[in-house]
């Protein structure tokens, strides 16, 4: 059998309505790479995830996962037409996303939540669903939380919960859109930990992020994003440091801006902070 890349994007477009979001991507991403996407908001980032999750239709060009193509089979004569939905699940089953809002179940307790997917989708028995469940909860330091509400929990703790739920499904490819956009500062950390901690378990992953310093630390390459194409991409280093294009420098220069108050030339603070 020939190499098959883990996502591959042939010129995928994307229109809402007539507006034209994603304008010809193209990016593979390897088995056991870590991909983050940077790039304003606006850009068609979420769009792009979603797209690969099929949770959207791509207007044109290819999508494949693993090798099958996601979505659309195609005729002999040549047109395609749209799989039937449980063929698409089916074809995604190895993929799962985590959104930046956590949608855990608030009236389940958290082992519900993460034992839930098992038993409803892959109709996995219940004692045998919370065990898997468990495993995943201590795999990101939230085991003791077994049986509380979401509610009783923190932010941070819960967009844990909800990795562990994704987790359990034994995805080899995570899709993660700004994980901890919605939380406080201080809550940021634990929850880069754990992806960080997947990175190195060697899953494959592509993290939509604003957390420069963190896509520096744990990408094999970061890819920018402007009006719906791929404007520059590279290792970190290169990306972050030596930006090429002008619109990456005023994104990067902006967003120094923003975190430091100063107006350091783009690529430095987030050159200390991959010292750090
Ligand atoms: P990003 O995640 O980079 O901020 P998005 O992918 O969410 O950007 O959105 C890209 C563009 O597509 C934006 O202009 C947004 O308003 C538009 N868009 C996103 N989702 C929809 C939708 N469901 N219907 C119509 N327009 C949308
Ligand atoms: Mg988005």
């Amino acid at each position: 059998m020939s190499h098959s890349h883990a996502i591959e994007l042939n010129q995928v477009h994307k229109y809402y309505g007539e507006h034209h979001v994603l304008r010809g991507i193209d990016l593979n991403v390897e088995p056991g790479e870590v991909v983050s996407i940077i790039g304003g908001s606006g850009s068609g980032k979420s769009t792009l995830l979603r797209c690969i999750n099929f949770l959207e239709e791509y207007s044109s060009g290819e999508i494949l996962v693993k090798g099958q193509v996601i979505g659309y089979g195609s005729k002999p004569a040549g047109e395609s037409y749209r799989l039937p939905e449980k063929v698409i699940r089916e074809s995604l089953r190895d993929v799962c996303m985590v959104f930046q809002q956590f949608n855990l179940w608030p009236h389940m307790t958290v082992i519900d939540n993460v034992a839930s997917p098992l038993r409803l989708v892959k109709g996995v028995s219940r004692p045998l669903a919370r065990e898997k469940a468990m495993g995943q909860l201590e795999r990101v330091g939230m085991a003791h939380k077994a049986d509380a509400y979401p509610g009783q929990l923190s932010g941070g703790q819960q967009q844990r919960v909800a990795i562990a739920r994704a987790l359990t499904m034994e995805p080899s490819i995570m899709l993660f859109d700004e994980p901890t956009s919605a939380l406080d500062p201080e809550l940021v950390g634990e929850v880069l930990g754990v992806i960080r901690d997947l990175a190195q378990a060697g899953m494959t992953m592509v993290i939509v992020t604003h957390e420069m310093g963190f896509a520096a630390r744990v990408s094999d390459r970061v890819v920018f994003l402007a009006e719906g194409l791929i404007e520059e991409q590279g290792a970190p280093e290169q990306l972050f440091q030596a930006p090429k294009s002008l619109r990456l420098q005023q994104f990067l220069a902006s967003w120094n801006e923003r975190q430091s108050g100063s107006s350091l030339p783009a690529g430095i603070a987030v050159a200390q902070e991959v010292e750090a």
